[in-house]
């Protein structure tokens, strides 16, 4: 990786940090907005072997429009006009329900650019490990639901990074592990 790219990784780092700042994720316990993004760009350089610039600071910045006062233009003039646009293409009408929001993204999987899938994949890795791994305020419905929506978003786009797919796969073997045993803890567990 040459400094440039780094200096631009943490100077994105830095910026969704305090974008981010006054935020915690949805349904967990105070966990940091900024781990979440932290491991979406680290899962694109470790597990995909990605380089490109573009890509990697979308990984870092990819919620920064859905979820903070942080505008394109402003993303185009400090990151590039190619990361900002990853990044609009990646962000979600939070003015929909939850349920149509998801359902959007399935139907309108097919229209992201190569680089915005391989970001929406790990997304959804990332997403799935830390909703089995972390106490989350959801019924077991909700998960499996996620993991269900996430299996079909990820079949329209995958085959860009056979590396980020198989992680993707191998994830969602273990979710489907944990959900099994957590629907048997409620069914055998204390009356
Ligand atoms: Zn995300």
């Amino acid at each position: 990786m040459e400094t440039g790219l780094l200096s631009r990784i943490m100077d994105a780092a830095v910026f969704a940090a305090l974008k981010h700042q006054y935020q915690r994720r949805a349904g967990y316990d105070k966990l940091p907005y900024i781990n979440h993004l932290l491991k979406v760009a680290e899962a694109l350089i470790r597990v995909g072997g990605e380089q490109d610039d573009a890509l990697l600071l979308a990984g870092i910045l990819h919620d920064v429009l859905e979820d903070t006062d942080a505008t394109h233009e402003e993303l185009a003039l400090r990151f590039g006009r190619e990361t900002a646009d990853i990044v609009l293409e990646l962000t979600d009408d939070m003015s929909l329900p939850y349920m149509e929001r998801k359902w959007l993204q399935v139907e309108k999987a097919h229209l992201l650019s190569e680089k915005a899938r391989k970001v929406r994949i790990v997304d959804k890795s990332t997403n799935i490990r830390d909703i089995f791994t972390y106490p989350l305020d959801w019924p077991l419905e909700k998960k499996e639901a996620y993991l269900e929506n996430s299996i079909q978003v990820t079949t329209r786009i995958r085959g860009g990074n056979p590396r980020l797919d198989h992680w993707f796969d191998e994830t969602v073997a273990w979710a489907r592990q944990r959900l099994a045993e957590m629907y048997a803890a409620i069914k055998n567990g204390p009356k």
